[in-house]
């Protein structure tokens, strides 16, 4: 797991990117939902043609039948007295009514007088039908005969059997309605204010059209979820977005970012203090190294370390390191402090490696500090390295084998490498107290390490009874967050005055 934490900065550009999106998908659910609205009424104004259609051709089946199978008024009369939805039917003979279904319940006369001549030929209108108490508006099916164009049958309904049978009144979906037929309009003196939403549908093979206007009920209903859909959406989006950006900004440019970070100052160095074991005296240090990014926030050495090591940057890395080591010292003298640094093989190969570090050891001498490499024995060390440690040891620079026993090399480097000290991996050390009753492994290096006569340094040690332990076994020198965790340069340089 990268050791990568959030800064407050990278914290709130990360709720920025969630919130930044949050209009913009919202606007699209809303157009989305809209869109899928419109859809919907053009559905339902279609439904209610449809349904008026198929009233009309009922009625026209009626009035054909009328016309040319009924034999007398009184059988029309019979065929329809069951028809509940039909007001009356008349038939007309040079525009006299000649016939009625309902033994005149509708003031014909009336009818025949106001009726224009244009409403007689085949047809569907709206006509007021005037009654005592006023007019109703009514729909008109008319049928001209076609082998004597004076006689017409024409059928009557009164607009609210159409409202019932389209279900208007009870349709939640709808506030308003209208319905044209051959240019009048039901109800009658109805306005339709124009808006987005008015939608119309028109009859296919008949003179009728309608319009209709949706409900707030509907409306709101596209409002709350356009809020509802858009809220998962634009945060899906921005963690995508995220993630891909912190993607690119972690990994796809990590080399480019850390040749940066050297220019920018964002690296910085921490200390940690090396103990005797027997006197808990603090011995030595180790500087580690921590990036801060400003971009992406605080990265851990075992992050970027292994990237540098691969894009060529580990080398300048380390003379950061050896440099920055005497800044943050200045003028601090301490007294035979060893300086741990650590320093990977590469830095060995480096024709100027034996140069740089003799200027370094003597510039720190002059600090008190005594330089002291770490190597680590992960990557082989190839023989001209070898050569490259002993020499390095001769001009004064002690030389630590770290990370023991987890590299390939564990017997050959101590059989053919000069070093001061053997650094035994925190792997080892954390196997003290959770193995029956010693730790096998960890006692043959630390026996192994006698035998060799060098000086060794446990890592690691996190308690009481792991440094007890390392005590008994003779191991000199303890570094861990038991003693120390890594310290800025103020607070080690004012543990040291103590
Ligand atoms: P390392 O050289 O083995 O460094 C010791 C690591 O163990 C450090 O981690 C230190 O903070 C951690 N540590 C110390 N005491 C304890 C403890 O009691 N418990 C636990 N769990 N951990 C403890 P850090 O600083 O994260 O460094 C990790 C690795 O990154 C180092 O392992 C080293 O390989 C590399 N590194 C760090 N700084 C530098 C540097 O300046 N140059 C190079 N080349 N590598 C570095
Ligand atoms: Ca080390
Ligand atoms: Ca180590």
């Amino acid at each position: 797991m990268p050791n990568t934490k959030l800064s407050p900065k990278a914290l709130k550009k990360f709720i920025i990117t969630l919130l930044v999106p949050l209009p913009v998908i919202g606007l699209i659910c809303f157009l989305i939902g809209e869109h899928t609205l419109k859809l919907n009424l053009q559905h339902i104004s279609h439904s209610y043609v449809n349904q008026i259609e198929s009233i009309v051709d009922e009625l026209r089946d009626e009035n054909l039948q009328a016309l040319y199978d009924a034999a007398t008024c009184q059988q029309i009369q019979k065929d329809l007295l069951f028809e509940a939805f039909l007001r009356e039917m008349v038939i007309i003979k040079d525009r006299k009514i000649v016939c009625s279904s309902k033994r005149s319940e509708i003031e014909l006369a009336q009818i025949k007088h106001r009726m224009p001549a244009s409403m007689l030929k085949s047809g569907e209108y709206l006509f007021d039908i005037p009654y005592d108490e006023g007019s109703v508006r009514s729909l008109l099916v008319v049928n001209q005969d076609k082998h004597n164009p004076d006689r017409s049958a024409i059928s009557i309904i009164d607009q609210s059997y159409i409202d019932v049978r389209l279900g208007l009144d009870d349709d939640d979906r709808i506030s308003q309605s209208v319905m044209t037929v051959s240019g009048e309009i039901y109800p009658s003196n109805s306005h339709i204010e124009a808006n987005r939403f008015l939608t119309t549908s028109h009859s296919t093979h008949l003179n009728i059209q309608v319009s209709i206007v949706p409900s707030a009920k509907l409306k709101n209903e596209l409002y709350a979820n356009s809020i509802l859909f858009s809220i998962p959406i634009s945060l899906f989006l921005s963690m995508l977005w995220h993630l891909i950006t912190y993607w690119y900004q972690t990994k796809g440019s990590l080399a480019e970012k850390i040749k940066k970070a050297l220019k920018t100052n964002e690296f910085f160095l921490v200390y940690q203090p090396i103990i005797d074991s027997s006197t808990t005296e603090i011995k030595g240090i180790e500087a580690l190294i921590r990036w801060n990014s400003s971009r992406v926030g605080f990265i851990g050495p075992d992050v970027f370390i292994p990237v540098a090591e691969q894009h060529g940057l580990i080398n300048d890395i380390t003379d950061f390191v050896l440099e920055r080591v005497l800044s943050d010292w200045n003028e601090n003298k301490t007294q035979n402090l060893h300086m741990s640094i650590n320093v990977p093989p590469s830095y060995l190969s480096q024709d100027a490696c034996l140069d740089k570090l003799s200027t370094f050891a003597q510039r720190y001498k002059t600090q008190g500090l005594k330089l002291c490499v770490e190597i680590t024995e992960r990557q082989l060390l190839k023989e001209n390295d070898r050569n490259v440690l002993k020499e390095i040891q001769q001009m004064g620079v002690d030389v630590s084998i770290d990370d023991f026993g987890t590299g390939y090399t564990s017997l050959s480097v101590l059989q053919n490498s000069e070093f001061n000290y053997l650094k035994i991996d925190r792997c080892f050390i954390n196997t003290i107290g959770i193995e029956s009753v010693n730790s096998p492994v960890l006692d043959t290096i630390i026996n192994l390490g006698h035998s060799m006569n060098v000086l060794m340094v446990a890592e690691g040690v996190e308690t009481k009874e792991q440094a007890d332990y390392l005590l008994s076994q003779g191991v000199q020198l303890l570094q861990g967050y038991y003693f120390y965790r890594p310290l800025s340069i103020e607070d080690v340089l004012e543990t040291l005055q103590h």
